[in-house]
């Protein structure tokens, strides 16, 4: 029967990042699920990120403070055996090339450390010691330590995995169907008939936009990367991600003129254990996730800037997924007002690898009608308008 408080069967709607850890909390609490995907688990933006871990490029605040909760349940989850052998412990060394940066990155590497985070600045001959490959002009650097990388779709193949729930693929969630009193919701709609439970999780991605009655909030946002050839000995030379200070200004924009802008570039340099290089990224106001000459070029212009040892390699792939930012830039996370058995997991931009382990805990609470541990209220769902959310 649809609306139990304390039932135990749960849908969950969508089975990228969030969806997978969602359903994997769920079910070690007990609780019966049925994952309902319309493609395939990670076909979405979990399976075309970069995959850094990150606090350093997170702004003080919320998400800085999620990212460094984020941060510690990838590496419980390390330590548990979970994530053996997903999980990447690495810097990330961020960049300033001219004055106005190095204030930036100046007063970003203070908030940083006001949060706790081991980091060091380097100039001069330390900054060329410590990054032999970087370009003789970056001004200063500023290491982060106790950061990491983890690959989008290898961490929702193993969640599900051990979750032991199957995967209905194929399968769009049409809406959702209130019960009669309109105080909870009853079932989700598919092709294959209506799916009654007692809890209902949107992790939805893009998708979610529809079924909260929430498009006025949600935009996409597209990520071009590039993929070079293996060059292991100059991957070895980068202690971690190179991030350029414009990647922060790239992000913020999004917060400060989501809708005017149009495409940006915020340059990440990522060594990956195959020894290849992952370059990125564009954010564009744009639904595709195809690439192009003028991207790609400008991402490799930018990369050899920093780093022109790069110059020598071919790149040999690029590609693109879509985030879903929202407009105030901060998640959608919590019970959506209204329906006493619906929740909202949605939204995470650029952080969802960071951040969905997390999320993905903090829903299988409050589905378990404990408070949430991090403090949530900030991406509560009930600060937007919805419309239609019930079909
Ligand atoms: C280029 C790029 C680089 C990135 N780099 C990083 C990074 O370095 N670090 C980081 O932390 N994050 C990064 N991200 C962001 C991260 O990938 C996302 O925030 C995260 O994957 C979102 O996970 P999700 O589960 O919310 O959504 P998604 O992965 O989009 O999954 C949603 C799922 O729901 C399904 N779905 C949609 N609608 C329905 C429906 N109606 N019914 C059923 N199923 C539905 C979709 O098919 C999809 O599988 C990057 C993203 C991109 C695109």
């Amino acid at each position: 029967m649809a609306g139990i408080i304390g039932g135990k069967s749960v849908v969950v709607v969508g089975a990228g990042i969030v969806g997978a850890a969602t359903t994997y909390f769920l079910s070690k609490r007990g609780f019966h699920v049925r994952l309902i995907e319309a493609s395939a688990p990670a076909s979405a933006a979990s399976g075309a990120a970069d995959g850094a871990v990150s606090v350093a490029s997170k702004r003080p605040g919320p998400m800085m403070t999620a990212a460094l909760r984020g941060i510690a349940l990838y590496r419980e989850l390390e330590r548990e055996g979970l994530f053996a052998g997903l999980f990447k412990s690495r810097p990330t060394v961020m960049v300033a090339e001219n004055d106005s940066e190095v204030e930036s990155l100046l007063g970003h590497a203070a908030a940083l450390a006001g949060e706790g985070m081991r980091l060091r600045h380097l100039e001069g001959d330390a900054l060329r010691r410590r990054l032999p490959g970087v370009a003789p002009h970056v001004r200063l650097a500023v290491e982060v330590f106790d950061e990491g990388h983890a690959i989008g779709y290898e961490i929702v193949r193993r969640f599900i995995a051990a979750s032991g729930v199957p995967v209905e693929r194929d399968s769009p969630v049409t809406g959702l169907a209130a019960n009669d009193a309109g105080t909870s919701v009853a079932a989700a709609l598919t092709a294959g008939g209506a799916v009654e439970a007692d809890h209902f999780v949107v992790a939805a991605g893009g998708g979610s936009a529809a079924l909260l009655g929430l498009s006025e909030a949600m935009r996409p946002r597209k990520g071009q990367l590039v993929v070079t050839e293996r060059a292991p000995a100059l991957a070895a030379s980068l202690p971690g991600s190179l991030m350029s200070c414009r990647y922060l200004l790239s992000k913020d924009a999004i917060r400060t003129a989501g809708e005017a802008s149009g495409r940006r570039f915020g340059l990440v340099i990522d060594p990956l254990r195959t020894g290849q290089f992952l370059i990125g990224g564009t954010r564009e106001d744009r639904d595709d996730t195809g690439n192009d000459h003028d991207a790609v070029g400008r991402l490799l212009a930018g990369a050899v800037r920093l780093m022109p040892a790069l110059a020598r390699l071919r790149a040999i792939r690029a590609f693109a997924g879509v985030r879903t930012a929202i407009r105030d830039g901060l998640p959608i996370v919590g019970r959506v007002p209204g329906f006493d058995n619906l929740f909202a997991a949605a939204g995470f931009e650029g952080d969802g690898i960071c951040l969905g382990p997390l999320m993905g805990r903090e829903v299988s609470r409050l589905v378990g009608g404990e408070a949430a541990d991090l403090d949530i209220a900030p991406f509560a769902p009930g600060r937007f308008e919805r419309r239609n959310l019930v079909a």
